[in-house]
Formats: C-alpha cells, structure tokens, sequence
C-alpha cells in the first residue's frame, strides 16, 4: 500500500515548498498524541507539531467531538448578515485572554489571510480618516505568510524572487536590541507621518531561523511606534497559544498592540482558520453611515461554524491546568538540555523561548553546508523523528502533549547525531 499510495501521489498531487523531482512524500494514514503512523506501519515522533500547528497532538478525540455535534447541527451559513453562537463564543472568550486593547474579532482562514486582513484595516483606517499612508515597517527575516500582501512584508529572497517588481515597498528594519534601539528610535521618528504600520513577529521570528529577541527590547520599540502613532500589527499566527512558554507572546510584554494575527494553533491544529483581532479605534474608524468606509473583505468560509468549534475545544484544552502544566515542563525540559547542548562544539547559538528551542548546526570539516538541511532531515527521519531544519538551523517545537520520555529521546538522538557529525 505504502508504494501504491506513493505512486497515486506522484501522479495527481502537487507539494508546498517542494522541487517535486527530488522529494519524497511518506503515507501518513493515522495520528495519536505526538505520533504519526505511516502506510508502512512506521511511527514518527512528530517534533516539529506539523508545521508548528499540531498543539493537543493528533486526532485528539475531544475536538474531534465537538466537530462532530457541530457539524450535525450547523455546518456552514453565510457570514454576512448571519450569524451564530460558535462565532460569538469565540471572539467573546479569545479577547479575554487578549490585552485589554484588543476588542473586535475578525475570521478569515488561515495565518495569511490574516495577516492580509490586518495590513488592509490599517491602511484602509487612514484611508476612511482620508490619509493615504504607504509606507509599512516589517523586520529583516520576518515571515508572514505567502500571498501578495503577507509577502510584501516578509523578507525578500529566493523564494520571492520570481514576484520581486510586484511586491510593495516596506522599509526593513532589524529586530532590536539594546545596541540598536536609539538608532531605530530615530529612523522611526524620522518616517512616522508615513507609515501605516508595524507589521512583527513578537519574541520569535520562525520561518527566518528561529531568531530571538527580548521581550523588554520589542516592549521598548513599541513604545516608540505608539508615541509617533504608528498602527501596530502583532503577528501571533507561529507564537500564540502556548508556544512561547505563556498563552501569547504578548503577556511578555509592557506593551499592547492595535491588531493581532492568530491562526496554525487556533483550532489545535485541526482546522484551517484565521483570527485578526483589533482595537476598539481602529474598529471605530469604519463603523461610520457611509457604506464606502466598511472594510470589504471576506472568504467563502469566514468563520466557518466547524472551525469555530474546534477552536473553542482546542481552547478548553489548552487552559486545562494538565496542559499548562506540560507547556511549563518542556519548556523546563528544553533549559535544561539547551545548557547541555551549549558547550557542544557541534553547535552555536543555542536559543530557547518557552516550548521552541533552537540551534545552530555547525558545518564541520567537510563541505556539507548547503546539504546540512537535507542530510540531518533524513537522519532524524530515519531514526523515526520529525524534524525539519530551516537551513542549518535545527528546532525542537513537540505538540505540548509530548511526554517526557519522548522528548529526552529527540535530545539523546541530536546529541548521538552530533556526536557521529565530523
Ligand atoms: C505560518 C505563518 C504565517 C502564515 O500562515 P499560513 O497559515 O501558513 O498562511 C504568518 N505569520 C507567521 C508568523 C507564521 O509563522
């Protein structure tokens, strides 16, 4: 079947992110807690959470249940000039979790049209308040997301070469630091009367490498946006939900955002949907008697009623205290080997934020940098492990459901993989 399934793949299917004549796509017919099951009956621990969506672990019964009775009762209705109690639900329970600036709810379907609807509400809000702001601050290596506007505002490279002359023009900033703050303070005073808004990733930039930065250097660079007036975007479609150690990134923080992006752990992986949320302002700016201010913008499936569902289950199981527990224990977990791993010749940058620890992978005497991605994603796979480096850059981010036991076997199989690296 393995073969078979491989076969009928090839004809039909295409992949993300793969050049389809050199990768391969393994049969994955079930998953259970931290582990998928492939058509060949082989088990792979899945370190990487699916690509970072997978929060509960796989098939969780309990979201599957209330998809389910969801489904049996009301599966889909048209979002404009309708509504339904899932909806109402669950932007009455996220934006209390949210600081306190965060008031209205908007769904879309996934992280980048997230981020979408959040660049369109902030130029649209000058707009409606007859502005025209164009300029849009993002941050050196961002990643938000692969259509046109979420490209714009991520970094430019191989990936988004083939669109370059199409793409807006946002000014890059680096991510801060205590070295650069009263050079980012000035250039943002300098072209404050011209920029729509902030558009970062808060804390940990992860589609860029996993970069780091700290929590009281971001609050800093906040305050500065807010003192010049510029519209912040915070992106929490990677860090929300218990990624970073806390519910969102932003209980990190001293500041408060204008708009926020959620989106791969909302439904706990389950289900494809988007939430950007936004202050009570910016909402007031479009809440006017000309029809021609109301943000037009809409998927077939806003706030899909099954996604919903799955939203608010995946909610009632991240706030069990079990699973606040776990997120606290790896999070300890990953500490304790970050400061084993630190003195390992074998790697740098060692860097850590909560339930996401990362590293780099030194190139060694041979000439394997360009292959480190390819050589150590098919080591770990063949020892049964998931993990998909971006570039030389290797990250440990398990479902919070990952038991102990499993999680010290990802360590022990990086450190044995490090040591027979020369
Ligand atoms: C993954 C990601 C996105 C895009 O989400 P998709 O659902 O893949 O479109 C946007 N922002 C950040 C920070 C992400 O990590």
């Amino acid at each position: 079947m393995f073969d078979e399934l491989i076969a009928r793949d090839r004809a039909v299917n295409w992949h993300p992110y793969s050049q389809m004549k050199t990768t391969q796509h393994i049969p994955i017919v079930s998953g259970k807690g931290a582990y998928l099951y492939a058509a060949d009956g082989k088990a792979y621990l899945d370190a990487v959470s699916s690509w970072w969506v997978t929060i509960h672990g796989h098939a969780h019964p309990y979201i599957a249940e209330r998809v389910y009775q969801q489904l049996l009762s009301l599966e889909q209705v048209i979002f404009a000039g309708f509504t339904h109690e899932p909806a109402i639900e669950l932007g009455e329970r996220l934006l209390k979790l949210l600081p306190s600036s965060q008031e209205k709810v908007f769904y879309s379907d996934n992280g980048s049209t997230a981020v979408e609807v959040a660049l369109k509400m902030c130029i649209q809000y000058a707009h409606n308040q007859g502005q025209q702001k164009r300029k849009i601050l993002a941050f050196k290596n961002s990643y938000h997301g692969d259509t046109f506007g979420a490209m714009s505002v991520s970094e430019r490279g191989v990936w988004t070469a083939p669109f370059q002359d199409l793409l807006f023009d946002v000014l890059f900033i680096d991510p801060p630091s205590a070295d650069n703050l009263a050079s980012l303070t000035e250039l943002i005073r300098k072209e404050a009367a011209d920029i729509a808004c902030f558009i970062y990733e808060p804390l940990v930039q992860g589609a860029g490498g996993m970069l780091m930065h700290r929590p009281e250097d971001l609050s800093a660079l906040m305050k500065v946006c807010r003192e010049e007036g510029v519209l912040l975007i915070q992106d929490e479609v990677f860090v929300g939900f218990g990624r970073t150690g806390t519910l969102f990134a932003t209980d990190q923080l001293t500041e408060q955002p204008d708009v926020m992006c959620f989106s791969k752990g909302l439904t706990g992986g389950t289900m494809a949907m988007g939430i950007t949320s936004c202050s009570e302002q910016l909402y007031q700016a479009f809440y006017q008697d000309e029809k021609r201010k109301a943000f037009f913008h809409g998927h077939s499936f806003t706030a899909s009623p099954i996604a919903c569902a799955a939203s608010l289950a995946s909610m009632d199981l991240l706030l069990k205290e079990d699973t606040l527990r776990n997120i606290q224990r790896i999070a300890k977990q990953h500490a304790a080997f970050a400061t084993r791993l630190a003195s390992n010749p074998g790697v740098e940058q060692v860097r850590q934020q909560g339930t996401i620890l990362a590293f780099d992978w030194k190139a060694g005497e041979t000439s394997y940098f360009n292959n480190i991605q390819v050589i150590l994603y098919q080591r770990f796979m063949d020892r049964g492990i998931v993990l998909r480096p971006l570039g030389n850059t290797v990250y440990i981010l398990p479902p919070y459901c990952i038991s102990e036991t499993a999680l010290a076997g990802i360590y022990e199989a990086v450190l044995e993989e490090l040591a027979r690296w020369k």
